[in-house]
């Protein structure tokens, strides 16, 4: 038996990562960080000295990743972990975010990726959380959500976030990566940023994370 899936799509800073976790607790369902696939793959490409466009050589990368998604019993928390290392916090930087949109771009990639994005559909509900949850990974999701917030606003968010890490960040240099990011994942050939036919669409500019998370709760109780 299948169990149901939300799937929550849009650029990076749009919110989706706040909203799938509430939701996720909410339900007790699992969640599916599909960006962090793609930021894990690229990382091992680096660690194997692999080109980010060298599609031939990462294909078989991606199949193969020795990647573990767990989640700590005490904290709650979840926890990457790449080849028997912890790469939890490695993953977040911006630069891999950056690779993470290239090696996305490539469709055999994306291919070798789905069985494994799939696989997370358990004997749970899952909140899917990425690119192309609702046009390609699980296109019979009851319900599918699109988050969108101008790059001014979304860069202005990962602006907060990062300074509160103690990171050294201009708000002018992260608009930047964001535009060039939103530019490469809208424009692939492959599994463009675009809402699915059957997608609701939000904008979270004007809205906080508990606003974006009671809208999207209201929406759920006439899908499910
Ligand atoms: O969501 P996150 O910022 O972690 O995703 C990193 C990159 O991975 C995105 O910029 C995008 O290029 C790619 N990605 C994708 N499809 C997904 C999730 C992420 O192409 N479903």
């Amino acid at each position: 038996l299948l169990m149901p899936v939300i799937t929550v799509d849009g650029p990076s800073g749009s919110g989706k990562g706040t909203v799938c976790r509430l939701l996720a607790e909410k339900l007790g369902w699992d969640v599916l960080d599909s960006g962090a696939i793609y930021r894990v793959l690229s990382l091992a490409a680096l660690h194997h000295q692999i080109a980010l466009d060298n599609e031939d050589a990462l294909v078989p990368l991606a199949a193969n990743l020795d990647v573990q998604f767990l989640v700590d019993s005490q904290t709650n928390a979840a926890k990457v972990v790449l080849e028997g290392e912890d790469v939890t916090t490695t993953i977040r930087n911006e630069e891999v975010g950056a690779a993470a949109s290239k090696v996305a771009a490539l469709p055999r990639v994306r291919e070798a990726l789905l069985r494994r994005q799939r696989a997370f559909r358990t004997e749970r509900g899952l909140i899917a959380d990425g690119r192309d949850m609702g046009t390609v990974v699980f296109k019979d999701a009851p319900l599918k959500i699109f988050l969108t917030a101008s790059a001014q606003e979304r860069a202005k968010r990962r602006f907060v976030e990062l300074n509160a890490r103690g990171l050294n960040v201009t708000l002018s240099g992260l608009l930047k990566d964001i535009q060039e990011r939103d530019d490469r994942d809208m424009n692939r050939a492959v599994a463009p940023l675009v809402p699915a036919e059957d997608a609701i669409e939000l904008d979270t500019s004007e809205l906080n994370a508990q606003q974006v998370y009671d809208k999207v709760l209201t929406l759920l109780d006439t899908a499910i």
